[in-house]
């Protein structure tokens, strides 16, 4: 069979026994990524700033790629992704939007446009007006190639001037931070209250939890973010039920939103932490040589046998957080649907 990946019976037990209870028969994925292979740059001369493992999980993902996924992974449920595409230094931007807003209208669902620190407010405002967007997605890895990935700051990327214009609409702006120091990092918390304070109206989405996938990632972070109103958060790509827990309790149902971060979350792997790094164990083999990440470690036999897909241990995490924070069925549907159906309304 021609599929795009395998589900095994180990994987279907787990989706019967784990989630597909936990999630309602709608929901709203906030965070995913749409593009072709021929955006992508090949040249070698670009910093990367990032790290490789998400290239091993898929080279393109098709709007019919993605909406395959869900029927795959969620057999029962029904999906409505927000879609953006995935833009490095040096790719095919315009084409890669131009595509993302094509999917959209084709398909119905939300979109963002993957924005560059180079617009000026005008351009952004007309881009987004013109493709018809609920706002934009933005990326560390286009800011000023001469700046140090240590040293990049939310406004390399996110600069005050489109803020500005961002937030004269109320548009979304979906945010991966910065630096190694990721949630706790200090520079990132004060541009993030800086945002709340100085644009109420822009949307924030601050995604995977500021990148706090292991508990040393997260410092005094929650103690200051306790002080906000607006600023929403995505769950995607994190598995970490700690961090859940720690979110749950400073902001409530109503500021989380379920994020997948597709395709790269189809990978198959377990998270763990170790010594503050995370570490995706995955089947040995499958995702090429990957001795020099270190954020992969394979394993082999029985224990390669029960691992399943990345995704699946996302939701499971929060599924754990959310029984030991006593959130509600109401709130878990706030999480999973409402609040983005919120959000997306403000627009038609
Ligand atoms: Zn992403």
């Amino acid at each position: 069979m021609n599929q795009l990946f395998d589900v095994t019976p180990n994987d279907t037990y787990f989706y019967e026994n784990y989630i597909k209870d936990f999630l309602p028969d709608q929901f709203v994925d906030v965070h995913t990524h749409v593009w072709l292979k021929k955006f992508k740059s090949v040249r070698e001369d670009i910093p990367s700033r990032t790290v490789t493992w998400p290239d091993r999980v898929a080279s393109e993902n098709s709007i019919e790629d993605l909406l395959t996924t869900y029927k795959l992974l969620f057999p029962d449920k029904e999906v409505t992704p927000l879609i953006f595409g995935n833009v490095s230094l040096g790719d095919d931007i315009e084409a890669a939007n131009d595509y993302v807003k094509q999917c959209a209208r084709q398909y119905g669902v939300p979109a963002l446009i993957f924005a560059s620190p180079e617009w000026g407010a005008r351009e952004l405002e007309e881009k987004i007006l013109q493709g018809e967007f609920l706002g934009c997605k933005v990326y560390l890895s286009l800011s000023k190639p001469y700046i140090p990935a240590d040293e990049i700051r939310i406004y390399d990327f996110l600069p005050p001037h489109q803020l500005e214009v961002l937030d004269q609409y109320g548009w979304i702006v979906m945010l991966h931070i910065p630096r190694k120091d990721r949630l706790r990092d200090p520079v990132n918390l004060a541009q993030m209250m800086e945002m709340e304070r100085k644009y109420p109206n822009v949307k924030l989405i601050i995604a995977h939890v500021g990148r706090a996938y292991c508990n040393e990632d997260v410092g005094n972070a929650f103690e200051i973010l306790s002080d906000t109103r607006n600023m929403m958060f995505d769950i995607s790509a994190n598995t970490n039920q700690w961090v859940f827990e720690r979110l749950i309790e400073t902001v409530g149902s109503k500021r989380i939103l379920f994020g997948s971060d597709l395709p790269i979350l189809r990978m198959r792997a377990k998270r763990i932490c170790k010594d503050g790094i995370y570490i995706n164990i995955v089947p040995k083999g499958i995702y090429g040589d990957v001795s020099r990440d270190v954020h992969m470690k394979e394993v082999s036999g029985e224990e390669a046998e029960t691992i399943t897909f990345l995704l699946y241990e996302e939701i499971h995490a929060f599924r754990r957080a959310a029984e030991n924070m006593g959130l509600s069925r109401t709130d878990i549907n706030r999480i999973f649907y409402e609040n983005a159906v919120n959000l997306f309304k403000l627009y038609k």
